[in-house]
């Protein structure tokens, strides 16, 4: 072991949201605690979150109705860890440091500064708990030895702790450090995992499919978009966004987790619109041509693009037929698409699946395998888009670091 001879309380593998969090409590409440991290910076999901400002929790989570905003087998798992650390004991966090946020949109809570202020909260939190964090550290193998401690190979000599966290996070950016650790060692300890897939990521299309509307990228607009069914179904009413290769925005990162791929998607191009009635109403009174009456409901780069698509709404809306304009309101409010697919986790803010929560205890995370815990995104739970990620990183992070039994060595 390296510099020490009797086990650390608790060895925390990944230093970005969850782990580092889940570090500081553990810290103050007396365990000592040893953070590896491959990467040789902290938190780097952090720092490019929410466009640089972190949109850190969401003041519309209901701890007591989870399913209303996350994802995975077993929705109500999270409820327990929720309820016990929930956003406003985030806010208090912050509020307590000095950080100064606001609420945008739909109750999401963004640093005013920048998500570098987070960061350091974080960081200053784990220095009051004496976290000894150790990076760029590679592990390379993880062993449960008799005596009950696990033993950890790294590339800076073996660790051993009494317990075991793991807060290696999902797939998603690989290029910022994102691995399968955390799938792998659940798998090698014999836990379950619900298979993972990207979520909160732009969806893409056949490129000939797509080809008549790749001149509308760059446009934005607010929609309803829906997908699947019954407890599968997802729907919102969001920004969309068009893309040279698909879709974006909002609009679709949400309706992307709940996307299985060979599902259609429905898009409503004009949500709390009664576009046939306006369409007739027009019809009765104007001398303008169907796109231009459009444009006064919608974007007219969308307007003109979309009756392209048939000769008879190609002309002044007093001679286009009662049918011709029927079909026309129905294609707007119910566009159906097939994704060919998504923009893989280059692209996605989340990863859908992982560990199984059948194998985790929802009020300390930790596994089956005794000392073995696991929280943030590397277990089968996915939030909206909106804050919900980071705030089950810190509940899960909470709520493991206060179940994280004192050690002998402990004061
Ligand atoms: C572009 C982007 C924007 C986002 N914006 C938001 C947002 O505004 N609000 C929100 O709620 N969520 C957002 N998310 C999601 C959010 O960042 C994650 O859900 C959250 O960071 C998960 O926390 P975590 O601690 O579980 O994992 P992470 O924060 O990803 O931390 C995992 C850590 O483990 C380390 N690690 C990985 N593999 C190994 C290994 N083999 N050995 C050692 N260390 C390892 C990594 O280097 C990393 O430091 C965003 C994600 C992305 C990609």
């Amino acid at each position: 072991m390296s510099g020490q001879d009797s086990p650390w309380d608790v060895i925390i593998v990944g230093a970005g949201a969850a782990g580092l969090f889940c570090a500081g409590i553990a810290g103050q409440r007396g365990l000592r605690v040893l953070l590896l991290d491959h990467s040789d910076k902290v938190a780097e999901k952090i720092r490019i979150s929410g466009g640089g400002r972190a949109n850190f929790s969401n003041r519309e989570l209901d701890p007591q109705a989870p399913h209303r905003h996350f994802i995975g087998a077993n929705p109500d798992f999270c409820r327990s860890a929720l309820s016990r650390y929930t956003p406003g004991d985030f806010m208090g966090l912050m509020t307590r440091h000095g950080v100064a946020f606001h609420e945008k949109h739909k109750g999401q809570l963004f640093c005013d500064r920048s998500a570098e202020d987070l960061i350091q909260v974080l960081l200053r939190e784990a220095e009051a708990g004496g976290v000894v964090r150790r990076q760029p550290c590679r592990v390379t193998a993880v062993r449960h030895g008799a005596d009950g401690t696990y033993a950890l190979d790294t590339d800076g000599g073996c660790e051993r702790g009494r317990a075991l966290v793991i807060a290696t996070g999902g797939l998603s950016i690989p290029k910022i450090g994102a691995t399968d650790f955390g799938h792998r060692l659940a798998r090698q300890f014999g836990l379950r995992l619900v298979d993972t897939r990207p979520g909160l990521v732009p969806l893409t299309f056949d490129g000939d499919g797509w080809a008549p509307y790749t001149g509308l990228a760059g446009l934005a607009l607010p929609v309803g978009i829906t997908t699947g069914a019954g407890r599968e179904r997802g729907a919102f009413v969001e920004d969309l966004l068009f893309t040279h290769r698909g879709l974006s925005g909002p609009a679709v990162l949400q309706i992307s987790s709940y996307w299985t791929p060979g599902a259609p998607i429905a898009i409503d191009l004009a949500p709390g619109t009664d576009l046939l009635a306006a369409l007739m109403q027009a019809k009765g009174t104007s001398r303008r041509r169907v796109a231009n009456e459009l444009a006064t409901l919608m974007p007219g780069r969308l307007a003109d693009a979309w009756v392209q698509g048939d000769a008879d709404w190609q002309r002044p809306v007093a001679e286009a037929s009662n049918k011709a304009l029927a079909r026309l309101a129905d294609r707007l409010a119910r566009w159906q698409l097939v994704p060919a697919g998504t923009e893989g986790y280059r692209k996605a803010e989340v990863t859908l699946g992982g560990v199984d929560t059948r194998d985790l205890s929802s009020r300390t995370m930790e596994s089956k395998q005794p000392g073995l815990y696991f929280i943030g995104e590397v277990v089968d739970v996915t939030g909206w888009l909106g804050g919900y990620n980071f705030q089950w990183a810190w509940s899960s992070a909470h709520a493991c670091a206060m179940a994280l039994p004192q050690g002998h060595s402990s004061g």
